[in-house]
């Protein structure tokens, strides 16, 4: 029996927009700050400049909900730091706001991805299991799969969080399953496929919206099928699983 992990964020539903939305919030707050306008960095550099900040604070403390609005705060004081002026409460405020965004998000407005809903009635319908593995805070990432109505496919036991990455989840879940054919799906080349190739799995790589110029790096290309909607697993179905060895 086929098994497909699958990922959340930007994966079934969306995400990655929402945090576009807040990141470029906070460029046009910094951009229009009198104090600093005239000398920032520009709009990719920026941009770089708080990814880096973001990553620094995901690294000390997994994917919290607070490493957002910290790393908005930690790059506006930097800023003042750098000019010699002092922070302003109402301004952190302001900014922590922003950085909350995708956290505010109704998810029950946006629903899941296109041929999403299609594609996991199917799949439940070859009896195939389905389960959801995601990086984040449990309580967020839980909160998403109940506005979205996830739980009708998806078996509450089926449901993993990682605060860091999906590496244990992805160990665990493939010693249960010897001799079945595990598929992980997913929009992160690292997160979603490195880490379950790694075992053995076979990779579903869907670009992201976001950054499809971007090329992946495989660790095992020689498992990994990429592409371009996730109906395509549906399209492709008979041509997927009946391609192994
Ligand atoms: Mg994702």
């Amino acid at each position: 029996m086929p098994t497909f992990i699958l990922d959340l964020d930007d994966t079934l539903i969306p995400n990655g927009v929402f945090y576009l939305k807040s990141i470029l919030d906070y460029m046009s707050f910094l951009y229009e700050h009198q104090d600093f306008n005239l000398h920032l960095p520009n709009v990719s550099d920026l941009m770089t400049i708080i990814i880096k900040e973001n990553r620094k604070l995901v690294e000390k403390n997994g994917f919290v909900i607070t490493t957002h609005p910290s790393a908005y705060e930690q790059v506006y004081r930097n800023l003042c730091d750098e000019r010699g002026i002092s922070p302003i409460s109402e301004e952190i405020v302001e900014i922590r706001h922003m950085g909350e965004f995708p956290f505010r998000v109704d998810y029950s407005r946006y629903g899941l991805l296109p041929g999403v809903r299609e594609t996991l009635e199917f799949l439940l319908e070859q009896g195939d299991e389905l389960i959801v593995a995601t990086k984040g805070e449990v309580g967020e990432q839980r909160r998403k799969m109940e506005e979205t109505g996830l739980f009708e496919y998806i078996k509450e036991e089926n449901f993993h969080v990682g605060l860091r990455d999906k590496i244990e989840i992805f160990g665990g879940l493939w010693y249960n399953r010897t001799g079945d054919i595990v598929y992980s799906v997913g929009d992160n080349a690292e997160h979603d496929i490195n880490d379950a190739t790694i075992f053995g799995m076979q990779g579903i790589y869907i670009p992201p919206f976001r950054n499809r110029m971007k090329v992946p790096v495989f660790v095992n290309p020689e498992r990994v099928r990429r592409y371009e909607r996730f109906s395509d697993i549906r399209e492709n179905y008979d041509l997927l699983v009946n391609n192994h060895p």
